[in-house]
């Protein structure tokens, strides 16, 4: 898709065919289901500044806590004896966790349960990165949050957007499935500069793609912008959909801390992931990292059937599966992302030519 065309659906040009288009290519692709990650928050600690996060290293407000081995494994048994495929260990920046400590812990969740295991520490050295894939680990998340380098070079003081992406790379080279994504209406950013973040996005060739709205936290220098617009949000995330149909996307749980409900909306504008937090009831109200997050007062046994709940009530079925990107089918290695580049191909054409059509 045109960069021109892009910003033309973020904008609202063609709500009715987005969705619709969205909603069609994830049912071909994923059909009704809907994959869950429990997302284990084990440490708030973090060595950054993001003027954006409310886990800043300045921020005094939060409580920061770390969790041991021992509670971080037994967090994981309990997600996957709750019928979850794939656990998420999230964190943020902290190097108290040394790579043999991460490495450990990766490598006992998957010698005990049969689940795919992704990581979210930030930025951590390409050795580490490189060692916990031996470990087993499955997957690396590493937002790039804009590919504006002014924003984010302002809004991540002292991090590079070259580095983010050269991190990206090393992921792809090492063997992990890769996760990215962008926060919408970042203070400073335009609508044509969402369409920018969406079009590199899709040229990184992701297997997972998330993007959440902006939202401002008291305790930050952002704290009086205002919040990403929802309906941007929806749109982007019905966008990657579109663009690139095998990639796994969620529906965030920023959508939920700017609207009630908008999650079941994002599962209709194409997401297919739902990732609750697993983190245990003692510290997850710590975890901070926008308000709203891990707020509600639900036990975890309850939140996780209300949410298995929502999927249904919503039409789809919520699935145990540790829901590789079938863009790789289980690393069937290049003869199969040459079948997918075509079908994408073939798909894109026919997409813009039925655009074409309905905006004659
Ligand atoms: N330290 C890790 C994990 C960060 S928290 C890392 O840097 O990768 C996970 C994600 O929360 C971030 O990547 C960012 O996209 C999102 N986030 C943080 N603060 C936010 C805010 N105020 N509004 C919306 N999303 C936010």
């Amino acid at each position: 898709m045109k960069a021109d065309e892009v910003s033309a659906l973020l904008c609202g040009m063609d709500d009715e065919w987005l969705f619709e288009e969205a909603r069609t290519v994830r049912r071909e692709v994923f059909g009704r289901d809907v994959y869950l990650r429990g997302v284990v928050e084990f440490s708030n600690y973090c060595v950054n500044s993001c003027l954006y996060c409310g886990l800043r290293n300045p921020n005094r407000e939060v409580n920061r806590y770390r969790m041991g081995t021992i509670e971080i494994l037994r967090t994981a048994r309990l997600a996957f004896r709750s019928g979850i495929g794939s656990v998420v260990l999230q964190s943020g920046d902290d190097f108290h966790y040394t790579s043999g400590l991460i490495g450990q812990i990766v490598r006992e969740i998957k010698s005990a349960h049969d689940v795919a295991v992704t990581l979210s520490l930030g930025d951590r050295r390409p050795e580490e990165l490189r060692f916990w894939r031996d470990c087993g680990a499955d997957r690396y998340l590493l937002k790039i949050e804009t590919f504006n380098r002014d924003i984010y070079e302002k809004m991540r003081p002292g991090s590079s957007i070259d580095d983010r992406l050269r991190r990206i790379e090393l992921m792809r080279r090492t063997g992990y499935e890769i996760g990215s994504g962008v926060i919408t209406n970042l203070p400073g950013m335009t609508l044509h500069g969402m369409a920018q973040d969406i079009i590199r996005l899709t040229e990184l060739d992701l297997d997972m793609i998330a993007v959440g709205p902006f939202v401002p936290h008291p305790d930050t220098p952002l704290g009086w912008e205002p919040h990403g617009d929802v309906q941007i949000a929806l749109r982007a995330c019905a966008l990657l959909r579109v663009m690139n149909p095998y990639a796994n996307i969620p529906a965030t749980s920023a959508l939920s801390s700017v609207a009630p409900g908008a999650r079941q909306r994002a599962l209709f504008s194409g997401a297919n992931v739902l990732m609750p937090s697993v983190t245990p009831d003692v510290v997850r109200g710590h975890y901070t990292i926008y308000p709203g997050k891990n707020s509600d007062a639900l036990m975890f046994t309850d939140r996780i059937a209300e949410l298995k709940t929502m999927i249904r009530a919503a039409g789809f079925r919520p699935s145990s599966a540790k829901g590789f990107s079938p863009r790789r089918n289980n690393g069937q290695g290049s003869a199969r992302s040459e079948t997918c580049d075509q079908y994408i191909g073939k798909k894109k054409r026919r997409q813009i030519v039925a655009h074409q059509r309905h905006n004659r």
